[in-house]
């Protein structure tokens, strides 16, 4: 093959819901479109929509947003976001009224020190994530991470968003396609051409016809067009492990415009599954996940019924009409096979339980701009990396979610005291179970330096949740400093917690000074002092 014929010089995406788009705006901010160069093409079906769910993110999200060269202000007026400090997760201990926080921010001093000890040591009952973090005080009032005084993307406290998913992928398509040069079709694909090596040579268009490429990034869905369908790469089943696989999702107005917007996701426990609860600018998004296994669709509404009696009590249920979602848990052998690479759902999908789904799209478009092949020779040496890069995550993200259902003390259904049987949990979460028994999780423990979930994270659930990690017993000499030092930073964290909640709008104010003001957009470090 000559040099000419070998380069990578047009991307077709398939798909035109959040993960095509965003992956399409982030290779259009890096790379230097023209015809001569690098052409990125997006085709999206006219007669199936994107799903229109996923409105909860990490706080990634502000470095793709950045990266794209969306503003702050622009994204929080467009896509009625608003600011999410974390996850609550309310009955999953014991089934009543439990709650502990997973908040986005680390415990003080996390690099230097192991914060279980202190709390261990010094908490008298106080739950773990207030002990060493300011961030739950500031949730349970509902206040916004940040003033509108900072700059884009900069924190008091760290955090992610709420948002519209609809208007979200209509912001990022006029960007891409207004801003960043990206080529739009609408059309329905038929079909798939391959070439004489079993690359795929073009997708087919019902009105536009051929359309070639010599990459194509499939982000076509739960459809799954080209990993699933045409290369028939299946999937690996984590049904064992997380037997979720349905969801009722309902939006729901807000009783008056005064009402409070939630600084995190809420994820209330049921006896099949876990209900989330989402607090956009103008409306919550509700949703019951469940497993088919052990409750009836039936059952499903109506346990999203009594949810909404409860929390929404203005809201007339029967008016609204649910929309039903039915999932596989699982993740493709496979990611990249010859020249195509599956992002987004068209990859895989496991329940929503901590907003992993984009997060993978947005590492997964990172990883394409920093690695983009330029000769098709070149691609499979970097499609096996990516491979074995996402498999990893995908593994890691099963075994934290399955965590939440490990350790929990509920058995007032067969779903619960199957989720605790020893052959529903991963053999690495077993084995690490059992340790932590002995020692709290801590840094050595992860494997590599960017993982999904730090230590901190495993810490959040496992001590919110009541799991008990034995007193080491041995003293080591420095412990009556280490205890001073312990004291010293939790008077720390208790005056940053009375500065955030003295200082700090409601996330309610914020948003609405955000339709007359802007965030400033100076040069900034993540971090503002207040
Ligand atoms: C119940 C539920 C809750 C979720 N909650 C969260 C959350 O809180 N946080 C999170 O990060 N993620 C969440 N997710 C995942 C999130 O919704 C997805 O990761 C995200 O929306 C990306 O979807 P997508 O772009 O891959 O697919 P889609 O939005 O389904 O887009 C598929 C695209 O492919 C196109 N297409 C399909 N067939 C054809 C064809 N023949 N020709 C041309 N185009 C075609 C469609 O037109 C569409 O544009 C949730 C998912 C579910 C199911």
């Amino acid at each position: 093959m000559t040099e000419e014929f070998d380069q990578v010089k047009r991307i077709v995406v398939v798909g035109g819901g959040t993960a095509g788009w965003l992956v399409a705006a982030r290779l259009a901010a890096h790379y230097e479109l023209s015809s001569e160069t690098l052409t990125l093409t997006l085709v999206e079906s006219d007669q199936t929509g994107p799903i229109g769910v996923g409105e909860g993110t990490w706080p990634s999200m502000r470095t793709t947003l950045n990266k794209i060269g969306i503003t702050e202000t622009e994204f929080v007026r467009e896509c009625g976001a608003s600011f999410k400090q974390g996850s609550k997760f309310i009955g999953w201990s014991r089934g009543a009224e439990d709650y502990y926080y997973h908040p986005f921010s680390l415990p003080q001093d996390h690099a230097e020190e192991n914060a279980w000890w202190s709390w261990q040591n010094l908490a008298n009952n106080e739950p773990f994530a207030d002990s060493v973090s300011p961030q739950p005080a500031v949730c349970d009032r509902d206040l916004a991470p940040k003033q509108i005084s900072m700059p884009n993307y900069a924190y008091a406290l760290n955090y992610g968003y709420h948002l519209d998913a609809g208007r979200f992928a209509g912001l990022l398509m006029r960007h891409a396609v207004e801003r960043l040069g990206v080529c739009h079709i609408k059309d329905h694909l038929i079909g798939v051409e391959s070439d004489s090596d079993g690359d795929i040579a073009a997708v087919i268009g019902k009105n536009y016809g051929r359309i070639e490429g010599d990459l194509f990034i499939d982000c076509s869905g739960f459809e799954s067009l080209l990993i699933g369908k045409h290369f028939e790469i299946g999937k690996v089943d984590c049904s064992k492990y997380l037997f979720n696989d349905r969801a009722l999702a309902v939006q729901v107005p807000y009783a008056t415009e005064l009402d409070s917007i939630s600084s995190v996701t809420l994820g209330t426990a049921h006896d099949a599954g876990w209900t989330w609860d989402i607090g956009l600018q103008h409306r919550r998004g509700v949703g019951r996940v469940y497993s088919s296994s052990h409750q009836s669709d039936e059952q499903a509404l109506e346990g999203l019924k009594s949810y909404l009696k409860r929390e929404a009590p203005h809201v007339d249920f029967e008016s609204s009409s649910p929309r039903k979602l039915s999932f596989e848990s699982g993740y493709r052998s496979k990611f990249w096979h010859r020249n195509c690479v599956a992002i987004g759902l068209s990859a895989g999908f496991v329940e929503p339980l901590e907003a992993s789904a984009l997060v993978l799209v947005e590492l997964s478009a990172q990883f394409l701009t920093d690695q983009l092949p330029a000769y098709r020779s070149g691609m499979d040496a970097v499609a096996d990396r990516f491979n074995r890069q996402f498999t990893y995550r995908w593994t890691e993200i099963i075994r934290f979610l399955k965590l939440h259902y490990a350790i929990s003390s509920r058995d007032d259904s067969a779903y619960w005291r199957q989720h605790k049987e020893s052959d529903s949990i991963p053999e690495s979460l077993r084995s690490d179970l059992a340790r932590w028994n002995y020692q709290a999780p801590w840094h050595h423990d992860e494997g590599r330096i960017d993982d999904l979930f730090p230590s901190a994270s495993y810490q959040y659930v496992l001590y919110g949740m009541g799991f008990q990690t034995r007193d080491p017993v041995l003293r080591s000499r420095s412990h009556a400093r280490r205890l001073t030092q312990y004291r010293e930073r939790q008077l720390r964290t208790q005056q940053a917690q009375a500065r955030f909640c003295e200082h700090l709008p409601t996330n309610r104010e914020l948003v609405r000074q955000l339709q007359s003001q802007s965030f400033s957009s100076v040069p900034h470090s993540a971090v503002e002092r207040l």
